[in-house]
This record gives C-alpha cells, sequence and structure tokens, in this order.
C-alpha cells in the first residue's frame, strides 16, 4: 500500500506522517493544522487506518473492511466531532458526512456562529471509556478544533493526558493559535501548506468533473482551496447559468432542429468565442451534475440541478462527449457558432 496517496501536494507533510506510520512509532494525538481544503482531513482518515487496520503492521491495507469503513467515513470506532449550532440535527451532520465521503471535497460546515460544545466531548469520553466496537482501538477527529468553546477544550485535555489504550486523538484546525497552548504541548503538529492552483485545478477535474478551462478559472479565484472552488461553482450555478437554458432548449419539444441551432448561432454571437468555451465547461459541469442526479447522488456544483423531462443517462454520456469535442473544434479554430450548434442539435440524437 502506497501511504498517504491520495494527499496531494503536501510532501513535508506526507514525509512526517509515512514516516511515523510505517516506522510504527504513531503519536497518541495529533493535531492536523493548515488551511482549509489542504488535505488535513484526507491525512487523518489515512491515520486512522494506520491505527485500526488488522492486516499491516507497519501501515495499512486500504483495502479490508476496516480501512473501506474508515473510507466511507462509517466506521463505528473513528467517529469525527464537528462544530454546530444548538439548532443542528443530528441528521443534517449525518448527512454532511455523507455527502464528504462521497466526494471528498464538500467542506464539513455548518453556516453560522459554530462551536463543537462541553456536551460533545462528554460523548466523545463516553465513547472512549467503552469497548471499542471492531476491537482495534479507537479514533476521534475532531474538526475546526479552534471552535472549542473553553470548557470543551478543558474536557479534551483530560483524555490527552490519559489517553485510553489504543486512542487516537486527531484536532484538524486552521488556526492553531485558537488552541488552548495545554492542548497544543501534548500533541503533536503536523503543518499543511496551501495547495498550489494546479493541484486544485488537478482535484476539481477529478472529483467535481468540471473541465480544464472552468477548474483553472476556479483554482485561481480559490486561493489554494478545493473547498473554496466548489463553494464558488455553486454560487455561480445559482446566478442561473446559461448552460441550463442550453440544456432545456435542446431537450424542448417544441422546438425544431433548425430552430434549436438558430437559437444557438444567435447565442454564439453574442458570446464570442470566449464566452462559448466558457459555456461549455459549464455545459459538461451541468451534464455531470445531471448524471449524479439520475444515480441518486448529490449534485457537486449545484444545490439543485433544472428539471429535465425525458433525459437518461445514456443521453447525457453521449451528450458530455459532444461538448468535449466542440470545446476541442474551438480551440482547432471551427467558428464557435457551427462547433456549438453542431453539438446541440447532435445531443438530440440517439447514436450520435
Ligand atoms: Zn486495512
Amino acid at each position: 500500500m502506497n501511504l498517504f496517496s491520495k494527499l496531494k501536494g503536501q510532501h513535508q507533510a506526507k514525509k512526517i506522517l509515512v514516516s511515523a506510520v510505517s516506522s510504527n512509532r504513531l503519536a497518541h494525538a495529533y493535531i492536523l493544522a493548515g488551511p482549509d481544503g489542504s488535505g488535513r482531513l484526507t491525512a487523518a482518515l489515512d491515520l486512522a487506518k494506520a491505527r485500526i487496520c488488522p492486516e499491516q503492521e507497519k501501515g495499512f491495507c486500504g483495502e479490508c473492511k476496516q480501512c473501506r469503513q474508515i473510507d466511507s467515513m462509517v466506521h463505528p470506532d473513528v467517529r469525527i466531532t464537528l462544530p454546530k449550532m444548538k439548532t443542528t440535527k443530528g441528521e443534517e451532520v449525518v448527512d454532511l458526512i455523507n455527502a464528504r465521503a462521497k466526494d471528498g471535497i464538500t467542506p464539513l460546515r455548518f453556516q453560522g456562529n459554530t462551536y463543537i460544545s462541553i456536551d460533545q466531548m462528554r460523548e466523545m469520553s463516553h465513547r472512549l471509556s467503552r469497548k471499542s466496537f471492531e476491537g482495534y482501538g479507537y479514533v476521534e477527529i475532531i474538526y475546526d478544533a479552534h471552535r472549542l468553546r473553553r470548557e470543551a477544550a478543558n474536557a479534551i485535555l483530560k483524555t490527552l493526558e490519559e489517553p485510553p489504550d489504543g486512542a487516537l486523538l486527531i484536532l484538524i484546525t486552521s488556526r492553531v493559535s485558537g488552541l488552548l497552548p495545554t492542548v497544543r504541548s501534548r500533541a503533536h503538529t503536523v503543518r499543511f501548506g496551501r495547495l498550489t492552483t494546479s493541484v486544485v485545478k488537478e482535484l476539481l477535474m477529478e472529483r467535481v468533473g468540471v473541465s480544464a478551462e472552468t477548474a483553472s478559472r476556479l483554482a485561481l479565484l480559490s486561493d489554494g482551496s478545493p473547498g473554496l472552488a466548489l463553494e464558488l461553482s455553486r454560487k455561480k450555478a445559482k446566478e442561473k447559468s446559461k448552460a441550463e437554458d442550453v440544456l432545456k432548449l435542446i431537450f424542448s419539444k417544441s422546438l425544431g432542429d433548425m430552430e434549436l441551432a438558430t437559437e444557438m448561432d444567435v447565442m454564439s454571437r453574442k458570446m464570442g468565442r470566449e464566452g462559448i468555451l466558457v459555456l461549455c465547461g459549464e455545459m459538461t459541469s451541468l451534464i455531470h451534475d445531471m448524471r449524479r442526479a439520475i444515480a441518486g447522488s448529490r449534485p457537486l456544483a449545484r444545490e439543485i440541478v433544472p428539471d429535465v423531462v425525458g433525459a437518461d443517462d445514456e443521453s447525457y454520456r453521449r451528450m458530455e462527449k459532444l461538448f468535449l469535442l466542440c470545446e476541442k473544434r474551438m480551440r482547432a479554430n471551427v467558428s464557435p457558432s457551427m462547433a456549438f450548434s453542431t453539438a446541440a442539435v447532435s445531443s438530440r440524437k440517439r447514436g450520435a
């Protein structure tokens, strides 16, 4: 198993973690400190595997039941504590964690002035005082640990001073200075740097399915945070992108092929080559979300997908290819109007 292979771009942090895991010298508590979206949770899950996986003495296998449950964030002995509001419901927490487990990018964060309460820390101590479910130890991950209320932070101290056998505590934070010095001194701090735009771009293409063009733009705007890039993309999608109009026109029963081609031609002339290239990227991202919605998953780049009747996964798969081809043709200097109209009209044809 290639240890910490999912951790992108963090050479220094990776070196420290790989060395600890492969020499079997795991500390009982870590602070993973760095900006949002720098891979701290990804690293925390791999640390959890190193603690719990029974298959390998030095490291983890990544394939056994324990490892797979940790990856899907459903392992009964690997728990994540999140800052929340008093009114946040238990199922909202579960939904958010599931969304994150699925796409590996959704930020684990609720809106508002959230905090980690002493009750949440008491629940943690209680879990650690019982036998672990699977018998391989426990891992407690505390996300945004700088949002621990003071009394909650004091409660953690006790756990840090006398860690139960087989327990691993991981605090994730973007603000180490927001942790009590007494907490900081009892855990091993590993620092994560800001990701470069090229790493963010790669992650967005891989996990959100946006085009290279869109990924570059979002990566530049997001200042090294894939999570923020995702939020920006959702916000943009909310501003009602032209992509949704195009999709509806393609599946409109009252619009003939010729009329559709004319509409696309007018749009291309208005938006110009650059505008249509961006729109192609938005089409790919929208199609990606439509396919996720059909498969019953949460859309990634937007909150909700438009209501489109009569399109199945197969037609979207074909359409995705057509709009990727459209981008390619435009780069080979085919006129935007020609390339875009062709992609739209061909999207209607079976077996195209
Ligand atoms: Zn394993």
